[in-house]
């Protein structure tokens, strides 16, 4: 069962909502004041980030912020901290990806990269979603 009548995606659920941090341990504390407590914590080589996970429900926050990743540390410095993308689960990531680049939408990875956790994940233009930078993440499967 897939929430998405008359696509060929087979989405799964929102797996995190990605908020650009400049200062980790910072924004840390203001989330554990909240209740949420970091489980995941880790610097993502592919992505050039450190990345955060705070579990609410079935889903995440992620904090991410810069560690060499000049398009994150552009963002920071123009926008300020704040919310980044939202990344879906899907099930197929390979061919959600062909699915969408013959429909049309623009791909910022054409092929999936390792992302946090080990999963594969890839980014879809803003421009094709809304001004909405969305990210697809597959689980890696042991
Ligand atoms: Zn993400």
């Amino acid at each position: 069962m897939h929430g998405y009548v008359g696509s060929m995606l087979k989405i799964k659920r929102i797996d995190h909502v990605a908020i650009a941090v400049a200062d980790v341990d910072a924004a840390l504390e203001k989330w554990r004041a909240l209740g949420l407590e970091a489980t995941v914590r880790e610097v993502v080589a592919s992505q050039k980030t450190e990345a955060v996970l705070l579990p609410v429900g079935d889903s995440n926050l992620e904090l991410i912020s810069p560690k060499g990743n000049d398009g994150l540390a552009k963002f920071l410095e123009k926008r300020g901290p704040g919310l980044h993308h939202v990344a879906i689960e899907v099930e197929g990531i390979e061919q959600a990806l062909a699915f969408l680049a013959g429909i049309g939408v623009q791909l910022i990875d054409s092929t999936p990269r390792i992302g946090a956790r080990g999963h594969k994940v890839a980014f879809l233009h803003p421009k094709s979603t809304g001004g909405v930078l969305v990210e697809l993440v597959e689980e890696a499967h042991a």
